[in-house]
């Protein structure tokens, strides 16, 4: 068995498999599922600690949001599509590639107060994107992944603590999984975006502003950023050094504009709040890929689901002792 392959240790500690029938899906055997719902409990609580409230948006939209919301333009060829007839007339679908615009529709499902800002929301949200059948890897890249999806609707005035406030959970968040060497990038605007030059000045310079007070030390990535905004990545290293990206803070002051949000200030004006993408794990299928290699499949206790885990990742590292 290769220890530093999460797919040899999947197998051997039980806890997935793959197969043709589902490229790039995911079977959890009941042990693989306990560990991932172990993972999302914690990461629950966290979040709840943190001020979110936990959502659940819908799984397939129709196109034509995807469509208002620029993510058909730019995810398009990448997004599982449907065409339905039925009772109500026919219809183009779409499965979701990422949970923002669902956010986007409960924030403007009420009138929304200066007062009530900041709002945050979070979801384990499943996500489908048709990836190319080469780029495909175990659980590393996959084609349905749950990806731990917040969002900060706030004032401008709310970056700086939002974000300083994100980064300080990031950190106790991966020190937990035991992972203390994590590198930040600072990704700006990319050459295909939506938004203004002005927006775009405004939104670098403000998530500029809150890295610098969140204490951060970053690498420049020019022109990396996301299509409707700025972002911060959080890299991790692994045991054997090898770098892997998990957390993501992004300044949206497109998407907002775009799904028509706005929020209420003290004389009535409707006006359009900053919104900010969060995730401290990224993929869960992809961090259970990282924790296992990482650990070589010997997890730290408080993740071996029951008495059977904990025996059989015993056994794994039996296996490799008496390998090594
Ligand atoms: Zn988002």
């Amino acid at each position: 068995m290769d220890l530093h392959d999460h797919r040899s240790l999947g197998r051997k500690l039980g806890l997935f498999h793959q197969q043709e029938e589902g490229p790039g899906m995911v079977f959890w055997h009941p042990r693989g599922f306990a560990l991932y719902h172990l993972i999302e409990d914690y990461i629950r609580a966290r979040m709840r600690k943190a001020g979110f409230s936990e959502i659940r948006t819908p799984q397939v939209l129709s196109r034509s949001l995807w469509e208002k919301s620029g993510h058909w333009q730019k995810f398009g060829g990448n997004m599982f599509a449907f065409h339905q007839d039925g009772e109500e007339g026919s219809r183009d679908y779409a499965l979701k590639p990422m949970s923002c615009p669902g956010h986007v529709q409960i924030f403007n499902a009420d009138v929304r107060s200066f007062r009530d800002l900041p709002l945050r929301y979070a979801e384990f949200g499943l996500c489908h994107r048709n990836e190319p059948s080469g780029a495909l890897a175990g659980l590393m890249r996959t084609r349905a992944f749950v990806q731990d999806d917040a969002h900060i609707f706030c004032l401008e005035e709310h970056v700086v603590p939002e974000v300083a406030r994100f980064c300080g959970l990031l950190r106790e968040v991966y020190a937990d999984f035991g992972f203390n060497d994590v590198g930040v990038g600072f990704s700006t605007r990319p050459a295909v975006r939506e938004g203004a030059e002005d927006v775009w000045d405004r939104a670098e310079a403000s998530l500029q502003a809150a890295a610098d007070a969140a204490g951060l030390k970053y690498r420049l990535q020019p022109g990396e950023g996301a299509f409707y905004g700025p972002k911060l990545e959080f890299v991790l290293k692994d045991a054997r050094g090898r770098e892997w990206q998990c957390g993501t803070i992004q300044l949206d002051l497109v998407l907002p504009d775009k799904l028509d949000a706005r929020y209420v200030d003290s004389n009535n004006n409707r006006l359009r709040p900053v919104m900010i993408h969060h995730a401290v794990l990224g993929s869960i299928e992809r961090f259970i890929a990282m924790l296992l290699e990482h650990y070589e499949g010997r997890l730290p206790l408080w993740l071996a689901p029951d008495q059977i885990a904990v025996a059989s990742v015993t056994a794994a590292s039996a296996d490799y002792a008496g390998r090594v």
